[in-house]
Protein backbone atom coordinates (compact mmCIF):
# COMPACT_ATOMS: atom_id res chain seq x y z
CA UNK A 1 0.00 0.00 0.00
CA UNK A 2 1.67 3.55 -0.71
CA UNK A 3 1.14 4.65 3.31
CA UNK A 4 0.22 2.24 6.39
CA UNK A 5 -3.41 2.85 6.83
CA UNK A 6 -3.42 1.38 10.82
CA UNK A 7 -3.68 4.14 13.25
CA UNK A 8 -0.53 3.90 15.24
CA UNK A 9 -2.13 5.14 18.47
CA UNK A 10 -4.56 1.87 18.52
CA UNK A 11 -2.41 0.86 21.58
CA UNK A 12 -4.23 3.46 23.87
CA UNK A 13 -7.59 1.61 22.90
CA UNK A 14 -8.04 -0.71 25.76
CA UNK A 15 -11.23 -2.83 26.32
CA UNK A 16 -9.90 -5.97 27.88
CA UNK A 17 -13.84 -6.74 29.27
CA UNK A 18 -13.69 -7.65 25.66
CA UNK A 19 -10.65 -8.72 24.73
CA UNK A 20 -10.41 -11.13 27.33
CA UNK A 21 -12.93 -12.95 25.19
CA UNK A 22 -10.94 -14.02 22.52
CA UNK A 23 -8.37 -15.37 25.08
CA UNK A 24 -11.58 -17.71 26.21
CA UNK A 25 -12.41 -18.68 22.98
CA UNK A 26 -8.60 -19.91 22.09
CA UNK A 27 -8.71 -21.92 25.49
CA UNK A 28 -12.16 -23.73 24.71
CA UNK A 29 -11.09 -24.25 20.74
CA UNK A 30 -8.19 -26.09 22.92
CA UNK A 31 -10.42 -27.62 25.34
CA UNK A 32 -13.92 -27.97 24.25
CA UNK A 33 -14.92 -29.68 27.60
CA UNK A 34 -13.99 -26.02 29.76
CA UNK A 35 -17.11 -24.57 31.21
CA UNK A 36 -16.66 -20.82 31.48
CA UNK A 37 -18.42 -18.53 33.80
CA UNK A 38 -18.85 -15.13 32.62
CA UNK A 39 -18.04 -12.92 35.48
CA UNK A 40 -16.66 -10.08 32.74
CA UNK A 41 -18.99 -8.56 31.43
CA UNK A 42 -22.57 -6.79 32.69
CA UNK A 43 -24.89 -8.12 30.93
CA UNK A 44 -27.96 -9.82 32.94
CA UNK A 45 -28.90 -11.75 30.13
CA UNK A 46 -25.63 -13.76 29.93
CA UNK A 47 -26.04 -14.30 33.61
CA UNK A 48 -29.54 -16.29 33.08
CA UNK A 49 -31.52 -13.81 33.69
CA UNK A 50 -35.63 -14.37 32.12
CA UNK A 51 -36.74 -11.03 30.68
CA UNK A 52 -39.61 -9.30 32.35
CA UNK A 53 -42.89 -9.70 30.83
CA UNK A 54 -43.91 -6.26 30.37
CA UNK A 55 -40.92 -5.69 28.71
CA UNK A 56 -41.63 -8.53 25.77
CA UNK A 57 -45.16 -6.83 25.79
CA UNK A 58 -43.99 -3.50 25.09
CA UNK A 59 -41.68 -4.34 22.61
CA UNK A 60 -44.49 -6.53 20.81
CA UNK A 61 -46.94 -3.99 20.93
CA UNK A 62 -44.79 -1.93 19.79
CA UNK A 63 -43.65 -3.25 16.32
CA UNK A 64 -47.40 -4.03 16.04
CA UNK A 65 -47.95 0.11 16.10
CA UNK A 66 -49.83 0.89 12.54
CA UNK A 67 -47.82 3.36 10.50
CA UNK A 68 -44.67 1.33 11.21
CA UNK A 69 -42.63 3.97 12.60
CA UNK A 70 -40.15 2.10 14.64
CA UNK A 71 -38.77 0.00 11.34
CA UNK A 72 -37.62 4.17 9.93
CA UNK A 73 -35.50 6.73 10.97
CA UNK A 74 -35.70 9.38 13.96
CA UNK A 75 -34.82 12.45 14.89
CA UNK A 76 -31.28 12.62 14.21
CA UNK A 77 -30.52 14.32 17.67
CA UNK A 78 -33.46 11.80 18.89
CA UNK A 79 -37.21 11.47 18.95
CA UNK A 80 -38.69 14.57 19.99
CA UNK A 81 -41.17 13.15 22.27
CA UNK A 82 -38.50 10.81 24.14
CA UNK A 83 -36.12 13.78 24.65
CA UNK A 84 -39.06 15.73 26.31
CA UNK A 85 -40.04 12.96 28.11
CA UNK A 86 -36.25 12.41 28.96
CA UNK A 87 -36.10 16.34 30.57
CA UNK A 88 -39.22 15.40 32.57
CA UNK A 89 -37.39 12.42 33.86
CA UNK A 90 -34.65 14.34 35.13
CA UNK A 91 -36.99 16.64 36.89
CA UNK A 92 -38.32 14.29 38.84
CA UNK A 93 -34.73 13.32 40.80
CA UNK A 94 -33.25 16.67 40.29
CA UNK A 95 -36.16 19.37 41.03
CA UNK A 96 -34.94 22.75 40.79
CA UNK A 97 -33.67 21.74 36.75
CA UNK A 98 -35.09 22.85 33.90
CA UNK A 99 -33.61 20.98 30.98
CA UNK A 100 -34.06 21.83 27.22
CA UNK A 101 -35.06 18.89 25.38
CA UNK A 102 -32.49 20.68 22.67
CA UNK A 103 -30.00 19.88 25.04
CA UNK A 104 -30.76 15.97 25.46
CA UNK A 105 -29.23 13.73 22.78
CA UNK A 106 -30.19 10.44 21.97
CA UNK A 107 -27.10 8.06 20.98
CA UNK A 108 -27.39 4.27 19.86
CA UNK A 109 -26.16 3.13 23.14
CA UNK A 110 -24.33 5.27 25.89
CA UNK A 111 -20.83 4.29 24.31
CA UNK A 112 -21.77 5.69 21.27
CA UNK A 113 -22.74 9.15 23.17
CA UNK A 114 -19.12 8.59 25.19
CA UNK A 115 -17.21 8.20 21.72
CA UNK A 116 -18.87 11.45 20.49
CA UNK A 117 -18.02 13.48 23.70
CA UNK A 118 -14.25 12.91 23.33
CA UNK A 119 -14.42 12.75 19.41
CA UNK A 120 -15.39 16.84 19.75
CA UNK A 121 -12.63 18.25 22.12
CA UNK A 122 -9.98 19.70 20.40
CA UNK A 123 -6.86 18.07 20.31
CA UNK A 124 -4.73 19.00 24.03
CA UNK A 125 -7.43 19.54 26.08
CA UNK A 126 -8.26 16.92 28.13
CA UNK A 127 -10.91 15.19 30.48
CA UNK A 128 -9.59 13.62 34.13
CA UNK A 129 -10.05 10.58 34.58
CA UNK A 130 -10.77 8.58 37.38
CA UNK A 131 -8.13 5.51 38.22
CA UNK A 132 -9.71 2.60 38.10
CA UNK A 133 -11.86 4.02 35.15
CA UNK A 134 -14.64 2.34 32.97
CA UNK A 135 -12.33 1.40 29.73
CA UNK A 136 -14.67 3.37 27.06
CA UNK A 137 -13.91 6.51 28.62
CA UNK A 138 -10.26 6.53 29.62
CA UNK A 139 -9.19 4.85 26.18
CA UNK A 140 -11.84 6.88 23.75
CA UNK A 141 -10.25 10.49 25.56
CA UNK A 142 -7.02 9.28 25.50
CA UNK A 143 -7.43 8.54 21.82
CA UNK A 144 -8.48 11.02 20.71
CA UNK A 145 -6.23 13.42 22.46
CA UNK A 146 -3.43 10.92 21.03
CA UNK A 147 -1.78 10.62 24.64
CA UNK A 148 -2.18 8.46 28.08
CA UNK A 149 -4.88 9.27 29.80
CA UNK A 150 -4.70 11.93 32.83
CA UNK A 151 -5.96 10.27 36.04
CA UNK A 152 -6.74 10.52 39.67
CA UNK A 153 -7.13 8.16 42.18
CA UNK A 154 -9.74 6.58 43.66
CA UNK A 155 -8.63 4.77 47.11
CA UNK A 156 -10.02 1.36 48.09
CA UNK A 157 -8.79 1.97 51.43
CA UNK A 158 -11.90 4.34 51.16
CA UNK A 159 -14.36 2.76 49.98
CA UNK A 160 -12.95 3.27 47.02
CA UNK A 161 -13.78 6.91 46.78
CA UNK A 162 -11.93 10.00 44.73
CA UNK A 163 -8.99 10.89 46.61
CA UNK A 164 -9.96 15.06 45.93
CA UNK A 165 -6.05 16.12 47.01
CA UNK A 166 -4.72 13.84 44.01
CA UNK A 167 -7.38 15.05 42.14
CA UNK A 168 -6.67 18.87 42.52
CA UNK A 169 -3.07 18.04 41.97
CA UNK A 170 -3.67 16.62 38.94
CA UNK A 171 -5.63 19.66 37.76
CA UNK A 172 -2.86 21.87 38.84
CA UNK A 173 -0.48 20.14 37.05
CA UNK A 174 -2.22 19.96 34.11
CA UNK A 175 -3.86 23.43 32.16
CA UNK A 176 -4.96 20.97 30.10
CA UNK A 177 -7.25 19.76 31.60
CA UNK A 178 -10.80 21.00 31.19
CA UNK A 179 -12.96 19.11 32.78
CA UNK A 180 -13.20 16.02 35.62
CA UNK A 181 -14.93 12.74 34.88
CA UNK A 182 -17.37 11.13 37.45
CA UNK A 183 -18.78 7.50 37.18
CA UNK A 184 -21.63 7.26 39.68
CA UNK A 185 -22.48 4.48 40.67
CA UNK A 186 -19.31 3.32 39.47
CA UNK A 187 -18.09 1.06 37.46
CA UNK A 188 -16.04 -0.98 37.79
CA UNK A 189 -15.83 -0.02 42.10
CA UNK A 190 -19.73 -0.28 42.52
CA UNK A 191 -19.14 2.85 45.15
CA UNK A 192 -21.81 5.61 45.12
CA UNK A 193 -20.67 9.08 46.01
CA UNK A 194 -22.42 11.49 48.91
CA UNK A 195 -23.29 14.78 48.43
CA UNK A 196 -20.37 15.95 49.91
CA UNK A 197 -17.89 14.43 47.75
CA UNK A 198 -19.59 15.96 44.86
CA UNK A 199 -19.81 19.48 46.70
CA UNK A 200 -16.29 19.30 46.96
CA UNK A 201 -15.75 18.27 43.34
CA UNK A 202 -18.18 20.73 41.58
CA UNK A 203 -15.91 23.54 43.75
CA UNK A 204 -13.33 22.52 42.47
CA UNK A 205 -14.75 22.76 38.97
CA UNK A 206 -15.99 26.44 39.48
CA UNK A 207 -12.22 27.02 40.93
CA UNK A 208 -10.75 25.99 38.03
CA UNK A 209 -12.62 26.86 35.09
CA UNK A 210 -14.22 23.04 34.27
CA UNK A 211 -16.73 21.39 33.59
CA UNK A 212 -18.00 18.26 34.70
CA UNK A 213 -18.66 14.93 33.01
CA UNK A 214 -20.99 12.42 34.86
CA UNK A 215 -21.59 9.01 33.66
CA UNK A 216 -24.66 8.12 35.89
CA UNK A 217 -26.08 4.96 33.38
CA UNK A 218 -26.06 3.08 37.08
CA UNK A 219 -28.08 5.64 38.98
CA UNK A 220 -30.86 3.44 39.76
CA UNK A 221 -28.84 0.70 40.90
CA UNK A 222 -28.40 1.72 44.17
CA UNK A 223 -29.04 -0.55 47.50
CA UNK A 224 -27.91 -1.03 51.26
CA UNK A 225 -30.37 1.48 52.05
CA UNK A 226 -27.48 4.02 49.98
CA UNK A 227 -29.29 7.09 48.21
CA UNK A 228 -28.28 8.17 44.82
CA UNK A 229 -27.11 12.46 45.33
CA UNK A 230 -28.32 14.06 42.02
CA UNK A 231 -25.05 16.25 40.86
CA UNK A 232 -27.53 17.69 38.44
CA UNK A 233 -29.72 19.29 40.82
CA UNK A 234 -25.67 20.28 43.33
CA UNK A 235 -24.25 22.00 40.14
CA UNK A 236 -27.46 23.79 38.61
CA UNK A 237 -26.31 27.39 37.76
CA UNK A 238 -22.68 26.50 38.95
CA UNK A 239 -20.40 25.03 36.74
CA UNK A 240 -21.25 23.25 33.01
CA UNK A 241 -21.99 19.79 33.25
CA UNK A 242 -22.67 16.93 31.09
CA UNK A 243 -24.79 14.30 32.41
CA UNK A 244 -24.36 10.43 30.66
CA UNK A 245 -27.72 8.32 30.80
CA UNK A 246 -29.07 5.05 29.13
CA UNK A 247 -31.39 2.05 29.30
CA UNK A 248 -28.90 -0.82 29.40
CA UNK A 249 -28.47 -1.68 32.80
CA UNK A 250 -32.33 -0.46 34.23
CA UNK A 251 -33.57 -3.59 32.40
CA UNK A 252 -31.82 -6.71 30.62
CA UNK A 253 -32.13 -5.18 27.23
CA UNK A 254 -28.52 -4.12 26.79
CA UNK A 255 -28.59 -5.02 22.87
CA UNK A 256 -31.00 -2.61 22.74
CA UNK A 257 -28.83 0.02 22.53
CA UNK A 258 -30.22 3.74 23.95
CA UNK A 259 -27.95 6.16 25.69
CA UNK A 260 -28.36 9.65 26.16
CA UNK A 261 -26.42 12.99 27.27
CA UNK A 262 -27.83 15.72 28.86
CA UNK A 263 -26.16 19.27 28.52
CA UNK A 264 -26.57 21.32 31.42
CA UNK A 265 -25.80 24.68 31.92
CA UNK A 266 -25.17 26.02 28.37
CA UNK A 267 -26.12 29.38 29.63
CA UNK A 268 -23.58 29.29 31.97
CA UNK A 269 -20.50 29.24 29.11
CA UNK A 270 -20.34 30.53 25.50
CA UNK A 271 -17.26 28.13 25.19
CA UNK A 272 -19.55 25.34 26.83
CA UNK A 273 -22.16 26.10 24.57
CA UNK A 274 -19.95 26.19 21.01
CA UNK A 275 -18.47 22.45 22.47
CA UNK A 276 -21.67 21.20 22.93
CA UNK A 277 -23.37 22.10 19.56
CA UNK A 278 -20.09 20.68 18.19
CA UNK A 279 -21.12 17.06 20.14
CA UNK A 280 -24.55 17.77 18.28
CA UNK A 281 -22.94 18.22 14.84
CA UNK A 282 -21.73 14.96 15.14
CA UNK A 283 -24.37 13.17 15.89
CA UNK A 284 -25.88 14.37 12.94
CA UNK A 285 -23.43 12.45 10.29
CA UNK A 286 -25.03 8.89 12.24
CA UNK A 287 -28.28 9.95 11.05
CA UNK A 288 -30.17 8.42 14.04
CA UNK A 289 -29.65 6.20 16.26
CA UNK A 290 -31.40 2.53 16.82
CA UNK A 291 -35.41 3.83 16.46
CA UNK A 292 -37.05 1.12 18.27
CA UNK A 293 -35.99 1.77 22.03
CA UNK A 294 -36.32 5.25 21.80
CA UNK A 295 -39.84 4.71 21.19
CA UNK A 296 -39.97 2.58 23.66
CA UNK A 297 -37.88 4.70 26.91
CA UNK A 298 -40.87 6.40 28.07
CA UNK A 299 -43.30 3.05 27.93
CA UNK A 300 -40.52 1.32 29.64
CA UNK A 301 -39.79 3.96 32.55
CA UNK A 302 -43.40 4.73 32.69
CA UNK A 303 -45.04 1.00 32.98
CA UNK A 304 -46.77 0.15 35.86
CA UNK A 305 -44.62 -3.12 36.27
CA UNK A 306 -41.47 -1.18 36.07
CA UNK A 307 -40.58 0.34 40.06
CA UNK A 308 -41.27 -2.97 40.95
CA UNK A 309 -39.40 -4.71 38.38
CA UNK A 310 -36.49 -2.13 39.57
CA UNK A 311 -37.15 -3.22 42.86
CA UNK A 312 -36.61 -6.95 43.24
CA UNK A 313 -33.45 -6.54 40.82
CA UNK A 314 -31.96 -4.51 43.32
CA UNK A 315 -32.51 -6.47 46.37
CA UNK A 316 -31.19 -9.13 44.45
CA UNK A 317 -27.95 -7.61 43.34
CA UNK A 318 -27.65 -6.38 46.85
CA UNK A 319 -27.98 -9.90 47.91
CA UNK A 320 -25.73 -11.65 45.51
CA UNK A 321 -22.82 -8.19 46.40
CA UNK A 322 -23.25 -9.42 50.45
CA UNK A 323 -22.66 -13.13 49.59
CA UNK A 324 -20.05 -12.50 47.43
CA UNK A 325 -17.86 -9.71 49.63
CA UNK A 326 -18.64 -12.48 52.63
CA UNK A 327 -17.13 -14.94 50.75
CA UNK A 328 -14.36 -13.51 49.63
CA UNK A 329 -13.60 -11.21 52.27
CA UNK A 330 -12.08 -14.53 53.77
CA UNK A 331 -9.27 -14.82 51.68
CA UNK A 332 -5.72 -13.82 53.16
CA UNK A 333 -4.29 -10.77 50.49
CA UNK A 334 -7.27 -9.46 49.33
CA UNK A 335 -9.09 -6.18 49.78
CA UNK A 336 -12.64 -6.20 49.23
CA UNK A 337 -15.09 -3.64 49.67
CA UNK A 338 -18.81 -4.49 49.32
CA UNK A 339 -20.45 -3.28 46.32
CA UNK A 340 -23.40 -0.47 46.99
CA UNK A 341 -24.57 0.73 43.29
CA UNK A 342 -23.81 -0.99 39.69
CA UNK A 343 -23.32 -4.47 39.60
CA UNK A 344 -19.38 -5.01 39.39
CA UNK A 345 -16.96 -5.16 42.60
CA UNK A 346 -13.21 -5.21 42.20
CA UNK A 347 -11.11 -6.63 44.95
CA UNK A 348 -7.23 -5.72 45.38
CA UNK A 349 -4.48 -7.82 45.95
CA UNK A 350 -2.52 -6.40 48.78
CA UNK A 351 0.86 -5.51 48.03
CA UNK A 352 3.10 -7.47 47.44
CA UNK A 353 1.34 -10.58 47.42
CA UNK A 354 1.07 -11.29 44.02
CA UNK A 355 4.64 -12.53 42.18
CA UNK A 356 5.51 -13.27 38.63
CA UNK A 357 6.30 -17.66 39.61
CA UNK A 358 2.79 -18.01 40.80
CA UNK A 359 0.43 -20.78 39.04
CA UNK A 360 -2.56 -23.00 39.35
CA UNK A 361 -2.35 -26.37 38.18
CA UNK A 362 -3.74 -26.81 34.76
CA UNK A 363 -4.23 -30.61 33.44
CA UNK A 364 -4.98 -30.02 29.89
CA UNK A 365 -1.80 -29.98 28.26
CA UNK A 366 -2.59 -28.05 25.31
CA UNK A 367 -4.39 -25.24 27.88
CA UNK A 368 -1.00 -25.33 29.83
CA UNK A 369 1.03 -25.02 27.28
CA UNK A 370 -0.80 -22.10 25.99
CA UNK A 371 -1.49 -20.20 29.15
CA UNK A 372 2.71 -20.92 29.71
CA UNK A 373 3.14 -18.98 26.31
CA UNK A 374 1.13 -15.73 27.22
CA UNK A 375 2.28 -15.30 30.77
CA UNK A 376 6.13 -15.84 29.83
CA UNK A 377 6.09 -12.12 28.78
CA UNK A 378 7.88 -10.53 32.28
CA UNK A 379 5.88 -7.19 30.94
CA UNK A 380 2.52 -9.01 31.74
CA UNK A 381 0.67 -6.98 34.44
CA UNK A 382 0.82 -9.89 37.53
CA UNK A 383 -3.30 -9.88 37.79
CA UNK A 384 -3.66 -10.56 33.88
CA UNK A 385 -1.41 -13.62 34.71
CA UNK A 386 -3.61 -14.16 37.47
CA UNK A 387 -6.54 -14.15 35.47
CA UNK A 388 -5.34 -15.89 32.95
CA UNK A 389 -4.48 -19.29 35.43
CA UNK A 390 -8.17 -18.51 36.89
CA UNK A 391 -9.55 -19.10 33.65
CA UNK A 392 -7.83 -22.24 32.57
CA UNK A 393 -8.09 -23.20 36.16
CA UNK A 394 -11.68 -22.75 37.02
CA UNK A 395 -12.93 -21.52 33.43
CA UNK A 396 -13.62 -18.34 35.98
CA UNK A 397 -13.82 -15.30 33.39
CA UNK A 398 -12.67 -11.97 35.29
CA UNK A 399 -10.73 -9.22 33.98
CA UNK A 400 -7.48 -7.23 35.46
CA UNK A 401 -7.55 -4.58 37.69
CA UNK A 402 -4.72 -2.87 35.41
CA UNK A 403 -6.62 -3.22 32.37
CA UNK A 404 -9.18 -0.59 34.18
CA UNK A 405 -6.09 2.29 34.38
CA UNK A 406 -5.44 1.10 38.17
CA UNK A 407 -2.29 1.39 39.73
CA UNK A 408 -4.00 -1.76 41.89
CA UNK A 409 -3.46 -5.17 40.91
CA UNK A 410 -6.70 -6.82 41.13
CA UNK A 411 -10.17 -8.13 39.75
CA UNK A 412 -13.18 -7.19 38.08
CA UNK A 413 -16.22 -9.64 38.83
CA UNK A 414 -19.96 -8.49 37.68
CA UNK A 415 -22.64 -9.19 40.61
CA UNK A 416 -25.66 -10.67 38.61
CA UNK A 417 -25.53 -14.25 38.59
CA UNK A 418 -29.18 -14.86 38.78
CA UNK A 419 -28.87 -18.10 40.57
CA UNK A 420 -27.85 -17.60 44.32
CA UNK A 421 -26.90 -21.50 44.49
CA UNK A 422 -24.28 -21.19 41.46
CA UNK A 423 -23.08 -17.44 42.90
CA UNK A 424 -21.82 -19.55 46.12
CA UNK A 425 -20.59 -22.00 43.97
CA UNK A 426 -18.49 -19.72 41.71
CA UNK A 427 -17.41 -17.83 44.15
CA UNK A 428 -16.27 -20.35 46.84
CA UNK A 429 -14.57 -22.06 43.81
CA UNK A 430 -12.84 -18.47 43.25
CA UNK A 431 -11.75 -17.89 47.11
CA UNK A 432 -9.99 -21.55 46.51
CA UNK A 433 -8.19 -20.67 43.64
CA UNK A 434 -6.95 -17.67 45.08
CA UNK A 435 -5.68 -19.31 47.97
CA UNK A 436 -4.01 -21.63 46.08
CA UNK A 437 -2.58 -19.52 43.38
CA UNK A 438 -0.97 -17.32 46.03
CA UNK A 439 0.35 -19.96 48.14
CA UNK A 440 2.06 -21.18 45.03
CA UNK A 441 5.02 -19.62 45.60
N1 LIG B 1 -20.86 3.80 31.00
C1 LIG B 1 -20.57 2.86 31.90
C2 LIG B 1 -20.03 3.27 33.23
C3 LIG B 1 -20.78 1.50 31.62
O1 LIG B 1 -20.48 0.58 32.54
C4 LIG B 1 -21.28 1.14 30.34
C5 LIG B 1 -21.47 -0.27 29.97
O2 LIG B 1 -21.11 -1.20 30.66
C6 LIG B 1 -21.56 2.16 29.43
C7 LIG B 1 -21.34 3.47 29.78
C8 LIG B 1 -22.06 1.86 28.04
O3 LIG B 1 -23.39 1.50 28.04
P1 LIG B 1 -24.21 1.21 26.73
O4 LIG B 1 -24.60 -0.23 26.77
O5 LIG B 1 -25.41 2.10 26.80
O6 LIG B 1 -23.35 1.55 25.56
Amino acid sequence: MRHNPSNPQVSLLRYEIREIVDFVQKLQELNPALVIENENIGDPVAKGWPIPPFLKDLIRTEIEIPGDKVFGYTHSRGHIETRKWITQYCKRFSPSVDLDYENVLITSGLGAGISALYHMLPKGLRILQPSPSYPTHASMESFAAGADPILYKLDPLNNWQPDLADMEAQIVAHPEVIGILLINPNNPTGAIYSKETLEKVIALAKAHGLMIFSDEIYFRLVYNDMNFVSITELAHEQVPLVVMRGLSKDVPWPGGRCGWLEFHGTHLDKDYKDYVDSVKKRVLMEVCSVTLPQFLLPKIYEHPDFETWLHSYNAHLEENSRIIAEILSGVKGLTVNRTNGAFYMMPIFEEGVLKPGQTLPIEHEGVRKFVEEKTANPDLPLDKRFVYYLLANTGICSVPASSFFSPHLGFRITTLDYHPDRLKEIYEKLARAIEGYLASC
